[in-house]
């Protein structure tokens, strides 16, 4: 029916408190708008489920045949604070009615106020606040950050910046060489020497979650800690959900300090509530020197942080870190109404206990379906199964895809599995989720394992 093989499917209708589908998926009325993103578009931009997105509230996804999803994506882990937030929207708009679109770098008051907001939520020492747009922009300006540092207190060879197997920290060059993913660098060929990847101690695909294991690697591939200038570590893995354990952190951070290494989390998805706690790291007990922010910041619009240790961000003189749009006037208002929902609606306590229950039933699943599931991960608003090759331990990526394809048909929105061979079926709703939303979440998701599994064998 199309040059591109997009063809409505019949699925079963659907209609439940949060959930409803009427018509075959993709709707026969969206086929013109994906064979038009198709054409125009590059084919890096497919993949994800052909829900044409029309409106976005709380944690539901509306298109305009009818259909509803409740979202188990946050639009990959954006919506922390819920989706088309009306105090969000009216502060977007009051900011652009004022009119003040663009400032650069020139001081706005508003720009004043989301820093000074950001460092007071920020643990001590992370004091100083550099805002950006993307996610990837903030992991390069980390490893410039760490590297300025690195030659400064050991000369030329303390560049090193050591990143984990799996890691992913965006898309960009510098970005993309430390992520963990060898399939999404090949490209680059001629790979920085000074940056080395070591298995992230997940208990699964790395059973040895000890910090010795660190120190092995390292000294195996030469890189003793003369040579690094750099740790950074998504707070947990993005590909599968994986955190460290707590101890492994807590060496890891005396480790840094007696090397003079600086530390770094990646804390694009997990920071602002997703994991139950409002960073991260708290789970950790420790503090890193920079953390990297993004997604969760405004709920839906582009801006990004690093915010870190006075005496690393302050490394470079005036004018020699910026950017274009630091600080976009209308982006830093859903920023402040974001934070103020975050921290007034006590969205991180609000995840943690909603939390328990997406947890305790990932782990049921892992359970029930212990054949094809090797592991269930995850904290808070974000879980990650694992599926594997009946009976194995092979990641299975055409299950997992079979499984959000299902979910999806089922009125569960969720994103496809990328990283780690694609094979961990990622759960992250926005966390104003109700627990009976999650419940009812959690049994489509059964549904759709079992129907999968018994499809695929
Ligand atoms: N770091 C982490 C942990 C991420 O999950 C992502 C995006 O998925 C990035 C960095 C890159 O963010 P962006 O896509 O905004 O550049």
């Amino acid at each position: 029916m199309d040059d591109f093989g997009i063809t409505p499917r019949e699925v079963p209708r659907v209609q439940t408190k949060f959930r409803r589908i009427q018509t075959p998926i993709p709707a026969p009325e969206s086929v013109p708008i994906l064979e038009a993103l198709y054409r125009d578009e590059p084919r890096s931009m497919r993949g994800q489920g052909l829900v044409i997105w029309y409106r976005a509230e709380g944690f539901q996804v509306h298109d305009r045949w009818g259909n509803t999803w409740m979202d188990w994506s946050s639009g990959v882990l954006v919506a922390n604070a819920g989706h088309g937030r009306p105090e969000i929207a009216k502060a977007i708009c009051e900011q652009a009615g004022k009119t003040l679109l663009h400032n650069y770098c020139f001081p706005s008051e508003i720009r004043a106020r989301l820093v000074h907001r950001l460092a007071d939520l920020a643990p001590d020492p992370l004091e100083k606040v550099f805002l950006l747009t993307t996610g990837a922009e903030t992991t390069e300006c980390a490893i410039k950050l760490a590297r300025t540092r690195g030659r400064a207190v050991g000369g030329d060879k303390k560049i090193g910046i050591v990143s984990y197997e799996g890691a992913f920290h965006g898309r960009t060059l510098g970005a993309q060489m430390i992520g963990g993913i060898p399939a999404l660098k090949e490209w680059i060929v001629n790979l920085d020497p000074d940056m080395v990847q070591v298995p992230f101690p997940d208990g699964f695909r790395c059973e040895d979650t000890s910090f010795d294991l660190f120190l092995k690697t390292l000294e195996e591939k030469g890189f003793g800690p003369e040579r690094i200038a750099g740790v950074i570590s998504e707070t947990y893995q993005g590909g599968s959900a994986a955190f460290w354990p707590k101890e492994y952190a807590q060496k890891m951070r005396a480790w840094c300090d007696e090397h003079d290494i600086v530390l770094i989390f990646d804390e694009v998805q997990a920071a602002f509530g997703r994991t139950g706690t409002m960073w991260g790291f708290e789970h950790y007990g420790v503090v890193p020197d920079l953390m990297c922010c993004g997604k969760g910041i405004t709920s839906g619009m582009p801006l990004s942080a690093v915010i870190g240790r006075a005496d690393l961000m302050d490394q470079y003189p005036p004018g020699s870190m910026t950017s274009t749009h630091t600080g976009n006037p209308v982006c830093v208002a859903a920023a402040l109404a974001n934070l103020d929902i975050i921290v007034k609606e006590d969205l991180p306590g609000k995840a943690a206990e909603v939390g328990e229950v997406l947890q305790s039933g990932l782990c049921e699943a892992r359970d029930r379906y212990s054949d094809v599931c090797g592991a269930a991960m995850g904290k808070g608003m974000v879980g990650g199964l694992h599926m594997v090759a009946p009976g194995g331990t092979e990641p299975n990526a055409k299950l997992a895809s079979s499984i959000v394809d299902r979910c999806i048909e089922k009125g569960l929105l969720m994103f496809h599995p990328v990283g780690l061979g694609g094979a961990t079926v990622k759960i992250a709703p926005p966390l104003v989720t109700p627990e009976e939303a999650v419940l009812e979440g959690l049994s489509v998701l059964r549904e759709a394992i079992e129907e999968a599994r018994n499809e695929l064998g």
